[in-house]
Order: C-alpha cells, then sequence, then structure tokens
C-alpha cells in the first residue's frame, strides 16, 4: 500500500489557533481560565504547563493553582466555588488524576457547568449524550476535528473505539454516533478485540498500553486515530504501533503530534467560548 496521510495534529492545531485570534479580538473580555492542580505527577506538570503556555501565546489568561497532594476534596471545592462566583473567571480545569482520597466526581460536580472548559461536568456530559453539546470533552473534540480537517467521512462509517473512560472512550464514542457512525465500543473485556478492530474502517484507540493495535489486527485501508501517551524509557509511545501498522493505513496519526495538540486547541476553543457564552449572559 502507499503511504499513509499523516493527520498531523500540529497543523490542524495552528488553523484552529488562527480562526481563535479572530473570534478572541472580538470579545469584550480576554479570556481567563484557572488550572488547579494537586499534587506534583510530572506528567499533570508538564499538561498544565503546555496548556498555560499556549494561553500566553493566544494573549489569553491562564493561571495554575497547586495543591498539596494531601489536600482535603473540601478545600479543592472550596475553591473551585470561589472560582464559579468570579465573575472575572471564564474557566476551570481540574488536571487528572486526582488522589484517591479526593472524589473525583464530586469535585468535577462542584464546577459551574458554565465554566467547564474539559467538559466533564454531568450537565455537560447530559447535553453531549442529548446531542445538544455545550463544551465537548477536548480531546473527543479534537478526534474529530482533525478528521474534519482531512475530510475524512465518518457518516455510516464502521468504528471501533478503544477504551471507555469518562473523558475519552465514552464521550468520542457518542461524539462520533452523533456523527451518523456505527460505533463498536471495546474495552478490556472484550473477548475478540481483532475480530472488532478487523471489520471497522476507522479505529480510535485510548487504552493507554503501548504499541497493543499491531498490524495483523486491522484492515486494510483503515484510518487510526491513536490517542495513547505511553512514557516509556523516555520514550512517548502510543497504542498503535506506528511504524508497522502505517503499512495498511489510509491515514494516521503520529504519537507525538497527533491528538495531543489537537486537546489543547480544543480546550481554548471552550475557554473562548465559555467566555463568549458569559458575556452574553451578563
Ligand atoms: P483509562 O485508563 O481511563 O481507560 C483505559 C480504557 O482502555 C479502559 O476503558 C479499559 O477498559 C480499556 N482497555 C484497557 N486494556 C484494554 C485492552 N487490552 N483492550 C481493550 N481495551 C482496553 O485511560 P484514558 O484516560 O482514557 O487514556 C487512554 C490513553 O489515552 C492513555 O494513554 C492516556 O495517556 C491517553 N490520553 C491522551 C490524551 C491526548 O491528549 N492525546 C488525552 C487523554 C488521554
Amino acid at each position: 500500500m502507499s503511504e499513509p496521510l499523516i493527520l498531523d495534529g500540529k497543523k490542524v492545531a495552528e488553523s484552529v489557533y488562527q480562526r481563535l485570534l479572530l473570534e478572541v479580538s472580538l470579545l469584550p473580555v480576554v479570556p481567563r481560565i484557572v488550572f488547579l492542580r494537586v499534587g506534583e505527577d510530572p506528567a499533570s506538570q508538564s499538561y498544565v504547563r503546555s496548556k498555560e503556555k499556549r494561553c500566553l501565546e493566544l494573549g489569553l489568561r491562564g493561571e495554575t493553582i497547586v495543591f498539596s497532594e494531601s489536600v482535603s476534596e473540601d478545600e479543592v471545592i472550596g475553591k473551585i466555588l470561589s472560582l464559579n462566583r468570579d465573575k472575572d473567571v471564564n474557566g476551570i480545569l481540574v488536571q487528572l488524576p486526582l488522589p484517591k482520597h479526593i472524589d473525583k466526581a464530586r469535585v468535577l460536580r462542584s464546577i459551574d457547568p458554565y465554566k467547564d472548559v474539559d467538559g466533564l461536568h454531568p450537565e455537560n456530559a447530559g447535553l453531549l449524550l442529548q446531542g445538544k453539546p455545550r463544551f465537548i470533552p477536548c480531546t473527543p473534540a479534537g478526534i474529530i476535528e482533525l478528521l474534519k480537517f482531512y475530510n475524512i467521512p465518518v457518516a455510516g462509517k464502521r468504528v471501533a473505539v478503544l477504551g471507555r473512560s469518562e473523558i475519552v472512550g465514552r464521550p468520542v464514542a457518542q461524539l462520533l454516533t452523533n456523527h451518523d457512525a456505527t460505533v463498536t465500543v471495546c474495552h478490556s473485556k472484550t473477548q475478540n478485540l481483532t475480530a472488532e478492530l478487523l471489520r471497522s474502517e476507522i479505529v480510535v484507540a485510548a487504552i493507554g498500553k503501548p504499541k497493543l493495535v499491531q498490524a495483523n489486527m486491522v484492515s486494510s485501508g483503515v484510518v487510526i486515530v491513536d490517542v495513547g501517551i505511553n512514557r516509556v524509557d523516555g520514550q512517548i509511545l502510543g497504542d498503535v504501533d506506528f511504524d508497522t501498522v502505517k503499512s495498511k493505513a489510509s491515514a494516521i496519526s503520529p504519537v507525538p503530534g497527533g491528538v495531543g495538540p489537537m486537546t489543547i486547541a480544543m480546550l481554548m476553543k471552550n475557554l473562548v467560548l465559555a467566555a463568549t457564552l458569559q458575556s452574553q449572559k451578563n
């Protein structure tokens, strides 16, 4: 098979930023986001740093509140409630994962749904389920934007989503269904993953297992979206074995440089949307 189309997330994210710069210039406020980070997990530190940096590059306001690993759930929620009341804050993002002693669901529920730029509040998840999304979780939104940019149709296609997490698998399956795809959600209890993948025209892999998807598991001409970010011996690997699978794929997203940059771009888009919705409310 000829070389596949590389789904270049960096390039697509740049085009999103160009559009956002125009939108931001028309807003009556400079959008402001507050990131809440708990503990010193290096991956979380690096994700929040990248998000803050991007805010700065777009002329948006982004700042981070860091809590110690031992912070109480009530203290985190207390901070969120005060940010909810602050009219100068448009977006609130709690960087996951949280330490085990903190009830993630309770924390996410305490965010004002109009400031929930990660789209994880039950109200926003419900709106997505009803096909009337407000804030779409950033990684799923980025996947759709990536496919759209490269004119890869999803309507009527058989899509396998690997993973059923609240942050990627479930919402991306919902979003693809909203876009008229025929979606199969595969997970750790799926009996015959290869059989499911072989009958799929598009595969979205979000499992967190380096190179789990191999060339013999996918059909010729498949479109691959690799969400995985796995740190192995100082290297970042996807959930798909890029080097072998690329010979069978018609299009494939690399790791890094595929879905990752799209996730941050969609966060910025949600922040601008939050500021826009709030300025209409006031
Ligand atoms: P998670 O651990 O919450 O969920 C993993 C899912 O994979 C589960 O639903 C589980 O059932 C499924 N799974 C595990 N082993 C499986 C197997 N052998 N076969 C089929 N399904 C299996 O993970 P998550 O938060 O959804 O993240 C998944 C991956 O995506 C991770 O590598 C994470 O780092 C990455 N990620 C990337 C971005 C990005 O911006 N690119 C954003 C979020 C997550």
